[in-house]
């Protein structure tokens, strides 16, 4: 699949399936075949004592511990979405999802 229209794919895939993507691109340079996926911070399932904090800053918090858990899975939904619709693969003896990565914005 060609560049521009894998990114394209993506997004669209991303958006059908519910998931708030912001932006889908490819890397250049030496990480040249990544593929970045940037979603929205699901701040509607923040703690509400401690913001978006994550539970690695706050492991004492169940609420702050529950959100980071809610983007984990919101982080493998949208790596099981992005390899279907693209045809890659994810090895199971290497943890790099077919070169694709997701980040949350800050
Ligand atoms: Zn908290």
């Amino acid at each position: 699949m060609e560049r521009r229209e894998e990114s394209k794919a993506v997004k669209n895939a991303l958006k059908g399936a519910g998931i708030d993507v912001l932006q889908v691109k490819h890397a250049t340079g030496t990480a040249w075949g990544w593929l970045h996926i940037k979603l929205a911070r699901p701040l509607e399932l923040a703690c509400e004592a401690h913001g978006s904090l994550q539970a690695y800053d706050r492991k004492d918090c169940d609420a702050c511990c529950a959100f980071t858990q809610a983007m984990h899975v919101i982080d493998r939904r949208a790596i099981e979405v992005a390899l279907q619709v693209t045809g890659r693969r994810s090895n199971p003896n290497d943890c790099y999802d077919g070169n694709i990565a997701v980040h949350f914005d800050a």
